[in-house]
């Protein structure tokens, strides 16, 4: 499986950003009164530009987000004679909160699902002021109890509590990455891990403003990577989209061959087994494609058509690796889900259980290779959408020149 560079950055790029967010800070010590003020209202207008982002954007998770961070770095500047409890209530309520938002459907801002959400912040910090300030010194004194085995004041001024939550938090986060592979998951952790450097910092608070602009900043970033993949990757497949196909064209250079690949009969495939099966299976076969070996790169072209790139390359160099993929895909049967029964029954005999289990599908491949009478890519791809056809004709299930 490749990884291509791009992704490991992205992946990185939060981390990246608090270890710079950590050494920006060590440099303010040189700085004036003036300037470190300026600091500390650095992150308010990060989130401001948040703000206004994850509206154009329709960004609710992360509008909501910021909306926490905002209060929370208000409330850690305002020392009041409650500071430790409000203290205290913002390392609770922080990572429960960012957990919920990682779980929330994008549902609209400025909508009833964005009215109820707005709410129940509102009525979480209402519920934390009104234990605040009716002196629950009980409670207090069990969230700032000692839990574990171990004394970690040396260590963090976190509650142990609150030390469980956020690796609760985080543990959700990396296991909801590995299962979605999102980006914005990946930017949850880094906000997660900038929001815990933030709060363990709370008694300098230049260097939590720092971490707190930083998170924002992890945010505004999600959205601009969150977009880019909107536009250049397929939702179902995960495959490069048109989009990014059209961009890759432009880029190759004299020598290159294009493939364009159909799935055999996938009406018929879809009037059998339903929709939700059909989409599966481009998904089988997307995940079959990616794989692909000899240099090439594929694209979802549109519906069940798919688009392989071969930079550098010529007609007989590409064949055995386009054979072997149609192989792979004619041999790699398919078991729909169990609520994926068959839509229509076919007539006859009804199939055995085994034969329903095991859906087989195959592939038509047409390939052509940039020449003197083909000069540009689109031509190229046209050829190749001409030798599909003949692929097509043929009978299915080949490749043809
Ligand atoms: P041929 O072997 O000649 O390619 O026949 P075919 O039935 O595959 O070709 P045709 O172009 O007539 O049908 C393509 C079908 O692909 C039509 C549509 O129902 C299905 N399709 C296109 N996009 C999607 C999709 O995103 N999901 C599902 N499930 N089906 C799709
Ligand atoms: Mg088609
Ligand atoms: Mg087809």
């Amino acid at each position: 499986m490749k990884t291509p560079i791009k992704n490991i950055f992205a992946v990185l790029s939060p981390f990246i950003l608090l270890i710079l967010a950590y050494i920006f800070f060590r440099k303010t010590n040189t700085m004036s009164k003036e300037q470190l003020d300026l600091i500390k209202l650095f992150p308010y207008a990060v989130f401001l530009l948040g703000f206004v982002i994850a509206w154009r954007f329709n960004r609710s998770r992360v509008f909501f987000t910021l909306i926490m961070l905002t209060l929370c770095l208000f409330l850690l500047g305002v020392v009041g004679k409650q500071a430790a409890e409000s203290y205290a209530m913002l390392c609770l309520l922080l990572p429960v909160n960012i957990t919920l938002f990682s779980f929330l459907k994008e549902r609209g801002i400025f909508s009833l699902w964005g009215l109820v959400r707005v709410g129940l912040i509102v009525l979480q910090l209402l519920l934390a002021f009104w234990l605040i300030i009716s002196g629950q010194g009980n409670l207090f004194k069990v969230i700032n109890s000692n839990i574990l085995p171990v004394n970690l004041h040396a260590l963090t001024s976190l509650s142990q509590i609150s030390l469980i939550l956020f690796l609760i938090t985080l543990t959700i986060l990396v296991i909801r990455h590995v299962i979605y592979k999102s980006y914005q998951d990946i930017a949850f952790i880094g906000v997660l891990v900038a929001l815990f450097l933030g709060l363990d910092n709370h008694k300098n608070l230049l260097l939590s403003a720092i971490f707190f602009a930083a998170a924002g900043i992890i945010l505004i970033i999600s959205i601009v990577q969150v977009t880019y993949s909107m536009a250049f990757f397929d939702e179902l497949t995960g495959l490069p989209s048109r989009r990014a196909l059209n961009q890759d064209m432009l880029q190759l250079g004299m020598k290159y061959v294009i493939a364009m690949l159909d799935i055999d009969f996938f009406k018929k495939f879809n009037d059998t087994y339903g929709h939700d099966t059909g989409d599966e299976v481009l998904k089988l076969v997307a995940s079959i494609l990616k794989n692909i070996m000899g240099g090439g790169k594929c694209y979802r072209y549109g519906g069940e058509e798919f688009t392989i790139l071969f930079p550098g390359k010529n007609v007989e160099d590409v064949l055995p690796y386009l054979e072997e993929l149609r192989q792979a895909i004619s041999q790699r049967g398919f078991t729909p889900r169990s609520k994926d029964r068959l839509k229509s029954k076919p007539k006859g005999k009804p199939k055995n259980a085994k034969q329903l289990k095991q859906i087989f599908i195959t592939v038509s491949i047409g390939v052509s290779p940039k020449k003197e009478n083909l000069k540009t890519p689109d031509a190229v791809l046209k050829a190749a959408d001409a030798a599909l056809y003949r692929a097509k004709k043929k009978g299915r299930n080949c490749v043809s020149k």
